[in-house]
């Protein structure tokens, strides 16, 4: 059944993915959460499966595919592992979108078509520790010294840190600019001297991601390093922090849809007072509100994905997705979780490692708050 309206292209993609997902993410995902481990071998996988540059055309080495196919990758390997999902939005969607939509021919050939063949991973730099929402207050500055820029300041939470072989670097380059205003994107090397990669965050999510402090001390990258226009980095890296808002909503659906395909297994299986718990109305109505909510994030997912492939403005309609399809997630683990009562608490059960994973959406690419603030402000001036 084709109830999505989905092309032959993109079935076949969902089908590779959903294999993937089943045969050799959901083997792993644990013991990796269990661990604090990166999941080396499966982000090599992906690389070879064509993963990690879905909608990069092929000239650049990627898969020349839409982003409804992306979308639909990410909800496969986010129905086992939120960490894995993410690890490549912060590459796919945030890091290498910079370099597709405002490289030059040779900055893709240098860092996009190694990025998106798996050879390396993207990492995007706009959050620093006394600035994350209000990103445009970023004090990261770069000064041009003769042919190089010359960057200091700190970074925080950069996912992907520890493997990325690029960074794409938001920084002021014009410091009498106010707020988000004289910011420019650079592409820093991983191996730049002067860039110190700090120790991953212990956190309670995506334990399999890493999310790092970065510090950069004198580092030096050329001129011909700085990416799209002078000044104008802002408004970049916000269009692929929309296509990220779409991409990290995928995310959402399959965890959801993961939680949700563990309780109904559960429910059938537990027997309480001599039959199933699913029997009984106060888990059936749970399990259908369950079903209802998937269904209606998935379609505005969907939808999301469409309008990009077609060229429409999406912005409103990605964050609108980003906000309902997270805070979704989160509810969808809680009613998971209390469908498997004790045992839902319990590792082994995974839905655990789910509600702790789940929480990160709310925050990263947009907290709710902030998606609110941005929802409320195109419709006030649409109406
Ligand atoms: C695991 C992880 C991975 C990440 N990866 C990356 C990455 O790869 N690259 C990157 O650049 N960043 C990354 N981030 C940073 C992420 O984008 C920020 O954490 C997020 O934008 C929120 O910023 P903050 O944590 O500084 O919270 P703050 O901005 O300090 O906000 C704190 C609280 O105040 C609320 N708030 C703030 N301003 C307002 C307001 N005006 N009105 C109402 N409420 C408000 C927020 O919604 C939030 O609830 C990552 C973060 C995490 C946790």
């Amino acid at each position: 059944m084709n109830k999505y309206f989905l092309t032959e292209d993109q079935l076949a993609v969902q089908e590779m993915a959903r294999k993937f997902a089943d045969e050799v993410v959901a083997k792993t995902v644990t013991d990796l959460d269990q661990r604090h481990a990166f999941p080396a071998d499966e982000v090599r996988q992906c690389g070879e499966m064509g993963f990690l540059g879905i909608c990069v055309p092929e000239e650049y080495g990627g898969s020349g595919l839409d982003h409804l196919s992306d979308i639909l990758v990410m909800e496969q390997i986010a129905r086992h592992s939120s960490s894995l999902a993410s690890i490549i939005d912060a590459h796919a969607s945030l890091g290498s979108t910079p370099l597709l939509m405002a490289g030059t021919e040779e900055q893709k050939r240098k860092y996009l078509v190694p990025t998106a063949t798996g050879e390396g991973l993207c990492a995007f730099a706009l959050t620093e520790p006394q600035s994350g929402s209000d990103s445009g207050q970023i004090l990261t500055k770069a000064v041009l010294d003769g042919d190089e820029w010359v960057i200091n300041g700190n970074k925080a939470f950069i996912t992907n840190s520890t493997y990325a072989s690029v960074f794409l670097v938001a920084v002021k380059t014009d410091t009498e600019a106010k707020g988000s205003r004289g910011i420019s994107i650079l592409i820093v090397p991983a191996d730049a001297k002067g860039l110190t990669i700090g120790k991953p965050e212990e956190k309670m999510s995506n334990r399999s991601s890493y999310s790092c402090p970065l510090t950069f001390d004198d580092v030096r990258v050329p001129k011909e390093n700085l990416l799209g226009e002078l000044n104008r980095g802002f408004p970049l890296f916000m269009k692929c922090v929309d296509e990220g808002r779409v991409a990290i909503s995928a995310v959402a659906v399959g965890m959801a849809q993961g939680v949700f395909e563990r309780a109904i297994k559960y429910s059938k299986e537990r027997v309480t007072f001599g039959k199933p718990i699913c029997e009984n109305q106060a888990i059936s109505f749970k399990l259908a509100e369950m079903a209802t909510e998937i269904e209606v994030a998935r379609a505005m997912l969907y939808h999301a994905a469409r309008m990009i492939d077609q060229g429409i403005p999406f912005s409103k309609e990605a964050t609108m997705t980003k906000m309902f399809c997270s805070e979704m997630c989160v509810r969808i683990c809680d009613m998971g979780l209390q469908i498997m009562g004790g045992y839902g608490l319990c590792n082994d059960y995974e839905v655990e490692r789910f509600y702790r994973d789940a929480k990160l959406l709310t925050i990263g690419e947009g907290t709710s708050e902030i998606c609110r603030m941005v929802i409320g402000r195109h419709i006030l001036n649409e109406y």
